[in-house]
């Protein structure tokens, strides 16, 4: 093959893929090697990973592997406290018994290899011959093999149960023991009595993407959910109906404890993603799965997230229960440098919230409040449309939010009250830029305000003030695309308060024809052009329904209702 012909899977293929080079098992293990030159050594012919400086208390070597695309199994894991080999197949595909043999010539010690296996038909032959190859040249063998998955628990299979999560704490616990100096017979010993305590059993909303193709292995509507599926694209037995996580989550705990041993020591439990559950996801679940054991009398002794066995980049998660022994635990928390995981004491949950300062004068419904409620609830569509051009799309929503929790606070009457409640609640419930930001508005307001007559006088030194607190604090200048535009313009403006609003308003409307240059619109550049910035649109909507407040007799909010509704 020519230079120019490498890259094989280029736009013009539509591939979903990264790949620098055809065959991607071998570019990531250059990668490997590039990233541990400390701690790994790679070979490619035939591909397996060594550790370089194994603990020398080690009397045993311990060698896995299996088909690629599970990173970081079995190759990550190599390493002090962990493997002292992995052979990596194709993606989803056994390794070569002749990859297995290599490795374990190796890395073999006097005191023999263990093999930790998944229980997959492939590897289970060419490990398996692997080591016939390695008895027959006078290394003493033994094999764990790893058949946790629940979902392939049926009666009279020949093949039994899959190998998936399991493998994890396996390895885990015979790395540290490996590292104690632990017989080839107590490593065997060890790792089959840690694969009979363990169950798994995994689910997931989509496939992962077909190597080298684009879109899924298998498709999934949006309500269903695959009950029971495995680490290579196999479908589950079951595809069920989509529930809330939680629901999920309760129906894998139950089935696990049907089948998993009484721990008299606890459990240990891993939630593992399966390549695309996001790390936010994987801790959700895990804090729902100790709080189910909790509520079943199950006690927790160790708990772990994270994407430990993936299926390239399935979106789903796998959970573990492991019923732990006298001394596992200890075996779990041992260090190791590897991407192995090592247990810490169980926390009892977050800390109770700190009891805010809600600022509570105890009345009812403000006019400022209530109508800028009313007024945000009308343009709630549009706010969120304009942020979408220049932004994330969530104004709307920050503002929403901001004005219901001040109503919350109950202001009682008057606008200065009012401007209290919202100030109180924008700067310290609600987030985005903006909040905080509006939140120092209401802040400059109110303190003109209370410094002299609510009229447009005071509106217009507040908002200089508000104008120059903002630039403090976001650094925006006039001209920018930002609420600042709004502020500026209503500062600079004669007249009523009518007067004001309107000026502010013609402020929002000119960030249409401004370049942004501050927040997330300045990313798109000038792709926002022609639309008016949100926040200053905001700014105007805030200060009409406090011009009605102020002059009941105005309808200021109708009027800006209609300019953009
Ligand atoms: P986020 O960008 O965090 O999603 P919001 O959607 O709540 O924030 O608010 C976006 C608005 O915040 C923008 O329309 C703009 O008016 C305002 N903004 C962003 N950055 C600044 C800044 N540096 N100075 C003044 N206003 C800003
Ligand atoms: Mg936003």
């Amino acid at each position: 093959m020519t230079d120019d012909q490498t890259p094989v899977r280029d736009a013009a293929t539509g591939s979903d893929w990264f790949l620098p080079s055809p065959d991607t098992v071998a570019s990531a293990l250059a990668g490997l090697a590039r990233a541990h030159g400390a701690s790994l050594s790679v070979s490619l012919d035939p591909a397996h990973v060594l550790a370089t400086s194994p603990d020398p208390a080690r009397r045993v070597a311990l060698v896995s592997g299996g088909g690629s695309g599970h990173e970081p199994l079995h190759t990550g894991f190599v390493g002090r406290g962990g493997l002292d080999a992995a052979v990596p197949g194709q993606v989803f595909a056994s390794p070569h018994n002749r990859q297995v043999h290599a490795a374990a010539r190796a890395a073999a010690k006097p005191g023999g290899v263990l093999l930790v296996v998944k229980n997959y038909t492939g590897d289970v032959i060419n490990f398996g011959i692997a080591a016939e190859r390695l008895r027959a040249e006078g290394v003493e063998v033994e094999t764990v093999l790893v058949d946790d998955d629940l979902a392939t628990e049926v009666e009279g299979s020949a093949t039994g149960r899959r190998g998936t999560g399991a493998t994890v704490l396996v390895e885990k616990v015979l790395g540290a023991a490996a590292d104690r100096g632990a017989s080839l017979a107590e490593l065997a010993d060890l790792g089959r009595r840690v694969v009979a305590a363990s169950r798994s059993l995994a689910v997931a909303t989509r496939a992962h993407t077909v190597p080298g193709g684009t879109g899924p292995a298998f498709e999934l509507s949006g309500e269903e959910l695959e009950h029971g599926v495995g680490i290579h694209g196999e479908r589950a037995v079951s595809t069920v109906e989509r529930r809330p996580a939680a629901e999920v989550v309760d129906r894998v705990v139950g089935q696990l404890l049907e089948h998993v041993p009484a721990g008299e020591e606890g459990f240990a439990v891993l939630v593992n993603g399966l390549g695309a559950a996001t790390g936010l996801e994987l801790h959700a679940v895990l804090d729902r799965v100790v709080t189910d054991l909790g509520e079943r009398g199950a006690p927790v002794a160790a708990a772990f997230a994270g994407t430990y066995v993936a299926a390239l980049d399935m979106r789903g998660f796998s959970v573990t229960l492991t019923a732990l022994e006298p001394g596992w635990l200890e075996l779990l928390r041992a260090p190791t440098a590897t991407a192995l995981p090592v247990a810490e004491p169980v926390g009892t949950g977050p800390a109770a919230p700190a009891s805010g300062d809600t600022d509570r004068s105890g009345g009812g419904e403000n006019a400022f409040v209530s109508g800028l409620e009313a007024l945000v609830a009308r343009l709630h569509d549009v706010l969120t449309r304009l942020d979408r051009v220049g932004g994330d799309g969530d104004f709307g929503d920050n503002l929403a939010s901001g004005v219901r929790a001040a109503a919350r606070r109950a202001p009682g009457d008057g606008a200065v009250a009012g401007l209290r409640a919202a100030e109180g609640a924008f700067l310290d419930d609600v987030g985005g830029s903006s909040g905080p930001l509006f939140g120092l508005v209401l802040q400059q307001v109110r303190t003109a305000f209370e410094a002299g007559e609510p009229g447009a006088d005071a509106l217009r030194a507040g908002l200089r003030e508000a104008a120059a607190a903002v630039t403090r604090v976001g650094g925006a200048q006039p001209g920018e695309r930002t609420m600042l535009d709004a502020l500026v313009a209503g500062a600079g403006a004669g007249g009523g308060l009518a007067d004001v609003v309107r000026a502010a308003a013609g402020g929002a409307d000119a960030t249409a024809a401004m370049t942004p240059r501050r927040g997330r619109a300045s990313y798109v550049g000038e792709r926002a052009v022609g639309t008016a910035d949100a926040g200053a649109v905001g700014v105007a909507l805030v200060l009409a329904a406090l011009a009605d407040a102020v002059e009941p007799a105005g309808d200021l909010a109708s009027e800006l209702a209609g300019r953009w509704g």
